[in-house]
């Protein structure tokens, strides 16, 4: 069991929660991190006292520093500061960052030895191939908080054999305007797409929940995390949010996660695994849930979830082309810049905008993030 632990984007939605986790858990907070939100990380780093803390926003952090100058804190600013936060050391590092800036970030921690409970999905997406690589060589293992991916974690649990899985199910919500049509969804606001039916989270994922880009990332990161191919995820809508994902084996027998939509759950298993420890969750009761319904998604209106399939089956940069352009259009429309339907339209026309190059490093990661979110930019503006 993990005796400390850094949060890596503490001051976000899943952040604050796994503070609440590592409270419950008496674990020791080595490092927090933030972008610019330095109200919230100020009352974390009283509460919490860790040995170093980083704010990505330069100003915000030089601020930082004087605020909590009476503290034994020690503040890092910069992308740099926030990865040598990921460089601390600690028993666990939980990155729950937005975007790919918790890509270098998690190469740090691997690198550092660090086990890693990974919120931060894009990570995995525009980088699959050398984080697992690099979790790989170094012996770390890399531990899902994503709730579908923690259940299949967990589904997994006691399977010993190769070869014995048929596919894994990916189960999705729907989002706010799951049975609208691309006619209904070219109207919708920016204050309709932000209203969730289950889940409270980031402005950025709830987005992509409703565009079901969310549904295409996780099947990647799915993909990469388990080792098996897009054409074996499937994907189910699931309204109640309260059958986490499953796993199929080659029995037909199937195997998943249930409980009440909240994600302390999965935070705490990837903290505690393989150990499970009592949570102040609520109690699941299916009796007054009563039905559980499962349909397919509409792939042609919610578009987004087959190109990213198309974009893992291509390979070499197409995933961290589509998550860049996604990231980019994703902030247009939450700025008021572009429309929900420019949305998907911005991530099919990223095929087009990468090179299609196999055999790549991270710089190219990084190179092609830049330059498609500066094309897609440049699409609408
Ligand atoms: P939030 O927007 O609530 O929080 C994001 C965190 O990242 C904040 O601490 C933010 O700092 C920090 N941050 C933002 N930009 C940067 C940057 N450039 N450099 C360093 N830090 C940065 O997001 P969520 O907590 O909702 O999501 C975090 C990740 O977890 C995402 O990848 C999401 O897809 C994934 N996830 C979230 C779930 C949820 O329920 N929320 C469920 C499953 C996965 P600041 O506060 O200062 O802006
Ligand atoms: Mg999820």
């Amino acid at each position: 069991m993990i005796k400390n632990l850094a949060v890596l984007g503490s001051t976000g939605s899943i952040g604050v929660q796994a503070l609440e986790v590592a409270e419950l858990m008496e674990f020791k907070i080595e490092a927090l991190t933030a972008n610019s939100r330095t109200d919230i990380l100020e009352e974390q780093i009283r509460k919490f006292r860790p040995r170093l803390a980083a704010v990505a926003d330069e100003k915000a952090a030089a601020d930082l520093k004087i605020r909590v100058a009476d503290t034994s804190t020690t503040v890092l600013s910069g992308s740099k500061g926030v990865e040598e936060c990921a460089r601390c050391g600690a028993d666990s590092v939980l990155n729950s960052i937005v975007g790919i800036a918790g890509l270098a970030p998690t190469l740090a921690a691997i690198e550092t030895g660090s086990s890693i409970a990974l919120a931060n999905k894009e990570t995995l997406v525009a980088g699959g191939k050398i984080v697992m690589d690099s979790a790989a060589a170094k012996g770390v293992s890399i531990l899902p908080v994503d709730s579908e991916h923690s259940a299949i974690f967990q589904s997994l649990q006691g399977y010993r054999g190769k070869n014995q899985i048929k596919r894994l199910i990916l189960t999705a919500s729907g989002g706010p305007f799951f049975g609208k049509t691309r006619a209904e969804l070219e109207k919708v606001t920016l204050a309709q797409a932000l209203k969730h039916p289950n889940w409270s989270m980031g402005a950025k994922i709830t987005i992509d929940s409703a565009t079901m880009m969310n549904k295409g990332l996780e099947l990647i990161e799915a993909a990469w995390l388990f080792g098996i191919k897009a054409e074996n995820i499937d994907i189910l809508v699931h309204r109640q949010s309260i059958v986490h994902s499953l796993v199929e084996y080659v029995d037909n027998s199937v195997i998943a996660q249930l409980g009440v939509p909240d994600m302390r759950i999965p935070i705490q298993y990837a903290l505690t695994y393989p150990d499970r420890y009592q949570s102040p969750v609520k109690q699941l009761d299916l009796a007054e849930a009563a039905t559980l319904t499962f349909e397919r998604p509409d792939y042609e209106t919610f578009s987004c979830i087959n190109l990213c399939r198309r974009a893992f089956e291509k390979g070499g940069l197409y995933p961290a082309a589509v998550n860049a352009a996604n990231e980019k259009a994703n902030e247009l429309f939450r700025e008021g810049k572009i429309g929900f339907l420019d949305i998907p339209k911005a991530v099919e026309a990223a095929f087009d905008l990468v090179a299609p190059v196999y055999d790549y490093t991270l710089e190219d990661v990084f190179e092609t993030d830049k330059s498609i979110r500066f094309a897609t930019e440049r699409l609408f503006l």
